[in-house]
């Protein structure tokens, strides 16, 4: 197959997202918080966790521990530190991730004044947070965009639609921002994440069922689709929406 040009490319990319705009008007960040350091926090927890069960660790978390104040007091005894571990076990890697919540309060206090910083340089001095929490952070508290958030439906979506070829969130970061115009970047993720949540899903890609099909150099390579070699025929389950 011919290698497809920059603008070629670009150009299917933009195909790609106008139909995902289309099947997901409603497409936007779906954890809950009332402020930028509440959301911080609720980011930090969702790695390696799903959505619902961070909103329902953070809906008590929240009333217990309101101010930034309150983190940095979770801080000051080992009582109290496993306290707040004990709030947010559920999420998983509950002791990293209260390492990096309550360390992260002290230097938001002492280095921002008490304010979740604006910039990505700033935010990434921060514990715990890298390029793809600093994106969903700035994007969603301040409307400020600097990148595009990759979480694991990004990568493999990318990777699948032949957007990216990387492996590497920060370069996969770096190709789509190549593809995409700026305005279209904030977006984009949670795009990716609808349509890897409903359709392209990691274990069973309903490439049957699947809008993108004609624009996706991956379309049908997959073991369900092999087995029989008319995939339209194919058409015994919808995909669970999670
Ligand atoms: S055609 Fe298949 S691999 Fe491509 S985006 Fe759709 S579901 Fe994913």
């Amino acid at each position: 197959m011919k290698k497809e040009t920059l603008p070629q490319k670009q150009n299917r990319a933009k195909n790609i997202f106008t139909r995902l705009k289309r099947i997901y008007p409603q497409a936007g960040m779906i954890l809950r918080f009332s402020n930028p350091w509440e959301l911080l926090v609720a980011v930090i927890l969702s790695a390696q966790c799903t959505d619902k069960k961070v909103n329902e660790v953070t809906e008590k978390l929240f009333k217990k521990y309101r101010m930034l104040d309150d983190y940095i007091r979770a801080s000051a005894s080992e009582r109290a530190e496993k306290e707040f571990e004990d709030m947010i076990h559920s999420t998983g890697f509950y002791r990293a991730k209260a390492k990096h919540i309550l360390t992260t309060a002290r230097i938001v206090k002492e280095n921002f004044g008490g304010k979740v910083p604006k910039t990505m340089e700033e935010m990434l001095t921060l514990r715990g947070v890298a390029r793809k929490t600093a994106n969903v952070v700035l994007g969603n508290a301040y409307d400020v965009v600097e990148g595009i958030a990759v979480d694991t439906h990004v990568s493999r979506l990318s990777q699948r639609l032949d957007l990216s070829a990387a492996h590497d969130p920060k370069k996969i970061e770096r190709d789509l921002m190549e593809l995409l115009p700026k305005k279209n970047w904030f977006r984009s993720t949670y795009l990716l994440i609808e349509h890897g949540r409903k359709i392209c899903t990691a274990k069973d890609p309903r490439c049957d069922l699947c809008p993108l099909q004609k624009l996706c150099p991956s379309a049908f390579q997959f073991p369900r689709f092999q087995k029989n070699n008319d995939p339209h025929r194919r058409n015994d389950k919808r995909p669970k929406s999670h």
